[in-house]
This record gives structure tokens, sequence and C-alpha cells, in this order.
């Protein structure tokens, strides 16, 4: 019994989330930085929170060279939330 589905949980998955963007941007210190790692490669479900985040930031920032726009992103966010959504109802049958 050790599948879970929907938002993560418990200390490590709070942490790992509160850090993601510091992770992406590369702006944390490395010991924090493997940590995060490691917890990722074990807990699919900040896997899933990171690679969003990271695809969408690849996305804005290589379509746009200014400021990112809003309309897009959330597109983008949207999209990838439907496919997410997708995924996991199918790991549920
Ligand atoms: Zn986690």
């Amino acid at each position: 019994m050790n599948e879970r589905i929907g938002n993560c949980e418990g200390p490590d998955c709070e942490k790992a989330l509160q850090n993601l963007y510091l992770f992406i941007d590369q702006e944390i210190d490395s010991a924090s930085s493997s940590e995060i790692q490691a917890h990722i490669d074990e807990c699919s479900d900040c896997l899933g929170e990171f690679d969003l985040e990271r695809v969408v930031k690849s996305l804005v920032s290589r379509s746009c060279s200014e400021v990112a726009p809003e309309p897009l992103r959330q597109k983008v966010l949207v999209s990838i939330r439907t496919v997410q959504v997708h995924i996991s109802e199918t790991k549920t049958h």
C-alpha cells in the first residue's frame, strides 16, 4: 500500500516543494539541492511537480526572451495538468 494519489504530504514533500523554485533556478545551496534531488528521485508526486514547473519555465523562457506572458504560462499549465490528471487516472485503474 504505497500508492499515493493527489498532493504531496509529509515533511519531506513539504520541504522539497517549498524549495522547488530555488532548486529549479539553482539558487539553493548544494547541500539542500542534493537533498531535494534525492527526494525527487524517490517521490513521484514531487517529481511530477518538479517536471511541471521546469517544463513551464523552459517553455516560457524559450518562447519569449522578455517578460514571460501570463496567458501562455496559464495555457501551458492547464495542458500539462490535463495530461497529469489523465496519467493518474490511468494509474488508478
Ligand atoms: Zn514528495
